[in-house]
């Protein structure tokens, strides 16, 4: 009976020990992100496609470098020698499904071209003495671009100046992101629209259209829809059919 209950006291330390564990491991809130963009997903798309999406981030760029090598989705090398670890996001890791959609992404926008990088300043470096901050393509934020094309989990380790969780909103990337059905996290709202009764929907921002059943629709914010009565009323407009349905 002694043994026994020595046992369950052992038992009851070690698992205070590692609920203490895991709870100081668990410095950042990960939003979660599906992995599940195809591998060549980017490769027909030009820069100019994906960038266009997206506004101007308000960051400035406080250098600009040449990225020389894209070690996955949030890690690059500068020639001015400098590692930059992109602050405020998480990219699937090598071996990991997602890790070459992410990877591919960056060194389309990235690689052997100029960007710039805003450091955080509120800390500018992490513990492997890679640089934190935002990088910049075209003005744009990248961190924030991986985010919405669900490439990418928020990972806010504080303290940091920038809002992650801000980038992660999901109103602008709906087309690129429509085949993405498992994050729950910082998926739109499910509108109920007269196209689920058929007919097609197209994005007045993107000029793509599909299916009125195509999970994109479900993920487009009211203002951006325009409804077509056929295919052909579509293409007449100027719209583009979505590579995930196949309208
Ligand atoms: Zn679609």
């Amino acid at each position: 009976m002694m043994i026994f209950n020595r046992k369950i006291v052992i038992f009851s330390i070690l698992l205070v020990m590692l609920m203490l564990l895991s709870a100081s491991s668990a410095n950042y809130r990960g939003t979660g992100f599906s992995h599940d963009v195809p591998d060549n997903y980017y490769d027909s798309f030009s820069v100019e496609d994906i960038v266009s999406k997206y506004n101007e981030s308000p960051y400035t760029s406080e250098k600009r470098a040449v990225c020389t090598h894209v070690v996955d989705g949030d890690t690059i090398y500068l020639d001015s020698g400098e590692k930059v670890r992109l602050v405020g996001v998480n990219t699937p890791e090598k071996g990991v499904t997602g890790y070459r959609a992410s990877k591919g992404f960056v060194e389309k926008l990235c690689l052997n071209k100029e960007v710039g990088i805003n450091v955080d300043d509120r800390k500018y470096r992490d513990k492997y003495g890679r640089t934190l901050a935002v990088v910049l393509v075209d003005g744009r934020n990248l961190n924030e671009m991986l985010l919405k094309e669900h490439l990418a989990e928020v990972m806010y380790i504080p303290p940091s100046e920038f809002s992650p969780y801000k980038w992660a909103d999901t109103t602008q990337a709906e087309d690129v992101t429509a085949h993405n059905t498992t994050n729950t996290s910082i998926q739109a709202e499910k509108v109920d629209t007269p196209s689920s009764s058929g007919g097609y929907v197209g994005n007045v921002n993107s000029h793509k259209f599909h299916r009125a059943s195509c999970e994109g629709v479900d993920k487009m914010s009211e203002k951006n829809k325009i409804y077509f009565q056929s295919r052909q009323e579509a293409i007449d407009n100027g719209y583009v059919g979505c590579k995930m349905c196949n309208p």
